[in-house]
């Protein structure tokens, strides 16, 4: 008899993308004459950058000369694309991270839940509320929890809320904490995190003896100065923390597929038994005995994103969303709405008008003016009464989105 992980069971059965989803579908085939704006899924909707298309042509090429053909590629990436991310994203910004240190894979959305594998079963755990739900999910087929309660929480997490009474920073647990997930910019509230911020966290894992799990993969939208780009430009951060990064957001890499994770040399944890062990040597095993490397046609296309033309197309690519979320946010604001984010990210957070829950929202604005965003409550009790819209969809969707919401609000 062969037997299941039990842990698949305490998830929560409605996923909340399968549920807009369905909603939408049985929208969708009662009214086959309306228009609808998908604004839910993060997804982006522009080609790739040309230099990353050429570069990826050339990669092609070369696989099809038995001189330039190339098999298995080391695991951890290519040296080439290791070296111009460590050149360009960190050490450029004063940060000392080392090519050694970048392990390229496919996606931090694996990687933010694979991590978990070199980590014990015993650590305390904190998630913000509203969250990225892999985090939460990872964590859950891992046996980290107990069940979830009516609202959603899983028993055995710590949740940090992230509401307007707090304007959606994180307060510090009062409960000491073994791991913390951050995520700035963020998904979902489309807010980031300030210096200043990120400095408390390094400091209350550095004196908890704690790992920040920092998840940037919205990085290339930060627009303020006072917004870090890396957590390693905090002073002390690579003794606490492993950074997820991703070419999705920044290059339009969703389906392409190229992302990198940060696990510094000398930070460590313990063991059972109360040695400190080095997570680098531990993040090596895991990722070359379980991953078998990008493709190289995909490492030459990501490594064309570094290239004086690739980082003009990429800048011209994210402002063109951010772009939206500027114009998003106006038009909200204007209807008399009240919205956060968008500023540092490709994510507009808004406030449920009258006190609608985030579920009736939906299903107002999808049926009133046939646009589709994700409610607040997918992403955590404390998410109730919010909604999110994302900017990643062509101009004429933006503005004729914001026209209906327009409409809707007035009535
Ligand atoms: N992290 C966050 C916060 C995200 O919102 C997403 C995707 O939406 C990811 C990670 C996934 O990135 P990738 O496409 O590299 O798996």
């Amino acid at each position: 008899m062969a037997y299941v992980n039990d842990n698949y069971l305490k998830l929560k059965a409605g996923y909340l993308f399968p549920e807009i989803g369905r909603r939408v579908s049985k929208f969708a085939k009662e009214n086959p004459q309306a228009k609808v704006i998908r604004m839910g899924i993060g997804d982006v909707t522009e080609p790739l950058p040309a230099a990353c298309i050429s570069a990826m042509h050339t990669a092609v090429d070369e696989m099809a000369r038995r001189e330039t053909f190339r098999g298995y590629g080391p695991e951890q990436g290519f040296d080439f694309l290791r070296e111009a991310i460590a050149r360009h994203d960190f050490q450029s910004r004063g940060a000392q991270v080392q090519a050694d240190e970048i392990f390229v894979s496919d996606g931090s959305k694996c990687d933010t839940g694979n991590i978990l594998d070199i980590l014990g079963k015993s650590n305390v755990i904190a998630v913000t509320d509203p969250v990225y739900p892999v985090y939460v999910d990872t964590n859950v087929m891992a046996g980290h929890t107990g069940e979830a309660d009516s609202g959603g929480r899983y028993a055995g997490l710590v949740y940090l809320p992230m509401t307007e009474a707090n304007q959606f920073v994180p307060a510090l647990p009062e409960q000491k904490v073994d791991i913390v997930y951050l995520c700035s910019p963020n998904n979902p509230t489309g807010m980031a995190a300030s210096r200043s911020a990120l400095e408390k966290w390094v400091d209350y894992a550095r004196k908890n003896e704690a790992i920040i799990f920092f998840d940037a993969a919205y990085e290339a939208f930060i627009t303020e100065a006072d917004v870090p780009h890396s957590i390693y430009e905090i002073e002390g951060a690579r003794e606490c923390a492993i950074e997820f990064r991703s070419f999705s957001k920044t290059a339009g890499f969703t389906g392409t597929r190229c992302a990198f994770t940060v696990v510094p040399k000398g930070l460590t944890a313990r063991t059972s038994t109360g040695e400190k062990v080095e997570l680098h040597g531990l993040w090596n095993r895991r990722h070359t005995t379980k991953f078998n490397g990008v493709s190289y046609i995909v490492q030459r296309g990501a490594e064309a994103v570094y290239t004086p033309e690739g980082q003009s197309q990429v800048r011209q690519l994210v402002e063109f969303y951010l772009e939206n979320a500027r114009l998003m946010c106006a038009g909200l604001k204007q209807a008399g709405l009240t919205v956060y984010g968008g500023v540092n990210a490709p994510y507009v957070w808004l406030k449920t008008p009258n006190g609608l829950s985030s579920w009736d929202f939906f299903d107002q604005l999808l049926s009133k003016a046939h646009l589709v965003g994700t409610p607040g409550s997918g992403f955590g009790a404390s998410g109730e009464g919010y909604f999110r819209l994302s900017a990643f969809n062509s101009r004429a969707n933006v503005l004729e989105a914001i026209e209906r919401v327009n409409k809707f609000v007035q009535g």
